[in-house]
């Protein structure tokens, strides 16, 4: 049995004393990777040591990060022709670091408006390319995504650029969409929730902090001839060839963060893979849907049927007077941070990887608890 098994095991004898994290990020992280972590925390593996205290050039520092790489490249099966960059800067920043290389002297990109995150990523593509905005959700308040046969695409754009998972909203894409140019997808809420075709990106780009591990990374997986023509004036830092060429070493990389990551793909592998976590995660939120359509108005999901995410499953009350007081009584059961987003409001529960089942059917009693008292 490797630690992990036996840290898995541990968990589910041991009582539960954490409460049941729903935060749509930084995100609730699997026990048996703290608990991991916290052995290893003073003394790593008997190296006299914590992770955090390593020159990232020792050897033992330079096998955790390859070893946290190879685990991703076999979770998500990622063709040799990718890398996988380790990079800093969130998945904001990237917003910035794509049109900066993957523009490659064309001018226009094309971007798809399906909510909060898609409009901050084309606002920021906005100071470097003239960004053609293919399809947009909008006057439908951001309750789906636009049919793919109404995008006006563009042949001559350097790059199309969508957002799989709309984190706020809870809109989520129920397929890949088909492009001639390449596709840039921003992953960062549904990474890792279930398998994908890798092959079909150009590049794949996700913030840590909901599926991955702490905040702190943001992991960046690009087709290996996409780049190395930045734009004039980009800083080196912020060239991927110049990261690749350094194993994402260019400069000191977010080391603990990076391990914690290399963990919590551990702990995915150990769990069964994408498919057996794309299993459980369908589940988790198939039964939270249900309870919300079957509350008789009570609760209220506004997402159409299709693209309904599910990572991030916003609902509203019949009265949003009560929305203060659910959150007080669900905080007293150990249910954790489930107000929405401060830009839509409502509630909102975010149901990644670390979220045990267990959680969900513990949420979804509260909720029937609740309505019962107050409906
Ligand atoms: C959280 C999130 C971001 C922002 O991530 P940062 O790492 O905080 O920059 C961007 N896009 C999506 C889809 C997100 O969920």
């Amino acid at each position: 049995m490797t630690l992990i098994e036996a840290l898995v095991a541990d968990e589910k004898e041991s009582e539960m004393t954490r409460a049941y994290n729903f935060c749509a990020g930084p995100a609730a992280l699997p026990q048996a990777v703290l608990s991991e972590a916290q052995k290893d925390l003073l003394n790593y593996k008997g190296k006299g040591m914590s992770v955090m205290e390593m020159s990232h050039r020792s050897a033992d520092y330079i096998a955790i990060a390859e070893e946290a790489e190879q685990d991703l490249r076999d979770l998500l099966k990622i063709p040799a022709n990718y890398k996988v960059l380790f990079l800093q800067g969130g998945a904001s920043l990237q917003f910035a670091q794509i049109p900066m290389n993957l523009l490659r002297g064309h001018s226009t990109a094309d971007y798809v408006n399906t909510g909060m995150w898609s409009g901050k990523a084309i606002a920021e593509a906005r100071k470097y390319c003239d960004v053609n905005v293919v399809a947009s959700d909008e006057h439908n308040k951001f309750r789906g995504v636009p049919a793919l046969d109404t995008w006006n695409l563009n042949s001559k754009a350097a790059y199309l650029h969508y957002t799989p998972n709309e984190t706020i909203h809870g809109v989520q894409y129920n397929y890949i969409p088909d492009a001639d140019v390449p596709l840039v997808a921003d992953f960062s809420s549904s990474i890792l929730s279930e398998p994908l075709d890798v092959s079909k990106f150009g590049l794949i780009y996700a913030g840590a902090q909901k599926n991955i591990g702490p905040a702190g990374i943001v992991v960046v997986i690009v087709r290996e001839d996409l780049i190395g023509e930045v734009l004039p004036g980009t800083p080196t830092m912020l060239d991927y060839k110049v990261a690749a060429e350094n194993g994402s070493m260019y400069n000191t990389p977010p080391t603990f963060s990076w391990y914690l990551a290399g963990l919590v793909f551990k702990w995915l592998k150990h769990i069964g893979g994408l498919e057996k976590m794309a299993e459980i995660n369908h589940r988790k939120a198939t039964k939270l849907y249900a309870a919300i359509d079957e509350s008789n108005g009570f609760y209220h999901n506004p997402v159409m049927l299709p693209y309904r995410s599910i990572m991030n499953v916003p609902f509203t009350l019949i009265d949003p007077a009560l929305e203060k007081t659910f959150l007080r009584d669900a905080e007293a059961r150990g249910l954790l941070n489930l107000a929405g987003h401060r830009s839509v409001g409502g509630m909102r529960a975010s149901l990644y990887n670390a979220v045990p089942e267990e959680g969900v059917d513990a949420l979804i009693d509260f909720m029937k608890d609740f309505a019962k008292k107050m409906g």
